[in-house]
C-alpha cells in the first residue's frame, strides 16, 4: 500500500491536466505536483526583475538569488517564491506570454527537473502534470498518462477556468496564448512537449473530467494492484 507510486499526466495547454491530477490525487490519497507552477515561478522573477527571457544563464542566476519552493504540505500545494505565495501572480497573462520561452533553455529546465525529483524522493506518492514528466523527469514512472483535446474545446475549457476565478477573460487572447505556448513547448531542443514512449494517450475532447479521471484509476490499479 505504501510503495512507491508516480502517476505523471503530460499534455498541450488547456487539456484538463491540472483538474484531473487534483482529483487523482485527492481519490487515491497522494501528492500532487503542478510543474507548470515551478516554471511560471522562475518566469514571475524574469517579469519581475527585467531578465532576458531567453538567457538561461541569467535566468537561473536571478532564480538562485531567491528560494523556490513547491510547497507539499499544505492543500492545495503552492509555489513559494521567498515565502510568499505566488499563485496571485503566476496566471497572469503577463507570466502567460513569457513562460514558455523562460522553459526553453536547458540549464532552467535542468533547475526544475532537479526540484521535481527531489519532492518525488519525500513524496513517493505522487501524481505530477507537466509538459516531460512522462517523457523525461519520471520515465519509470507506474502509470504515465498524455492528456489531448481539441483547441476550441481546450479554449473554451480554460475561459470558464478564468471566469469561474473572476479573472478577466477573452477567448481570441486565450486561443492565442495556447498557440504561441504549445508552439515553443513541442518545437525546442530540451524535452520538448511530446506523447512519451509507451504513455496511454487520452483524447479528453468528449469526456466529462470524471470519465478521464475514472479512465485513468482503471489504468492505474491495473497497474499497480492495491492501489
Ligand atoms: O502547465 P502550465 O500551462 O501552467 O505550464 C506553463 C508553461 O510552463 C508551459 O507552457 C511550458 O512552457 C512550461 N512547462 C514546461 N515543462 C513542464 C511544465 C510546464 O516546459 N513540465
Amino acid at each position: 500500500m505504501n510503495d512507491p507510486l508516480i502517476i505523471t499526466i503530460d499534455g498541450p495547454a488547456g487539456t484538463g491536466k491540472s483538474t484531473v491530477a487534483a482529483e487523482l490525487s485527492k481519490q487515491l490519497g497522494i501528492a500532487k505536483l503542478d510543474t507548470g507552477a515551478m516554471y511560471r515561478t522562475a518566469a514571475l522573477v524574469v517579469f519581475r526583475e527585467g531578465v532576458d527571457p531567453t538567457d538561461g544563464d541569467a535566468i537561473v542566476q536571478a532564480c538562485a538569488a531567491h528560494e523556490l519552493l513547491y510547497d507539499l504540505s499544505t492543500d492545495p500545494p503552492r509555489m513559494l517564491l521567498d515565502g510568499k505565495d505566488v499563485e496571485p501572480y503566476i496566471r497572469n497573462p503577463e507570466i502567460g506570454a513569457i513562460v514558455s520561452e523562460v522553459s526553453v533553455p536547458r540549464v532552467v529546465r535542468d533547475v526544475m527537473v532537479r526540484m521535481q525529483r527531489a519532492a518525488a524522493e519525500a513524496y513517493p506518492r505522487l501524481v505530477t502534470e507537466g509538459r516531460d514528466q512522462g517523457s523525461v523527469v519520471f520515465p519509470d514512472a507506474q502509470a504515465r498518462f498524455f492528456m489531448t483535446a481539441d483547441a476550441d474545446v481546450r479554449v473554451e475549457r480554460r475561459l470558464k477556468q478564468l471566469l469561474a476565478a473572476g479573472r478577466p477573460a477573452d477567448a481570441s487572447a486565450i486561443a492565442s496564448e495556447i498557440a504561441h505556448r504549445d508552439h515553443i513547448d513541442a518545437s525546442r531542443e530540451a524535452a520538448p512537449l511530446m506523447c512519451p514512449d509507451g504513455a496511454i494517450r487520452i483524447d479528453s475532447t468528449d469526456m466529462s473530467i470524471e470519465d478521464v479521471v475514472d479512465l485513468m484509476l482503471g489504468h492505474v490499479r491495473a497497474a499497480v494492484r492495491g492501489a
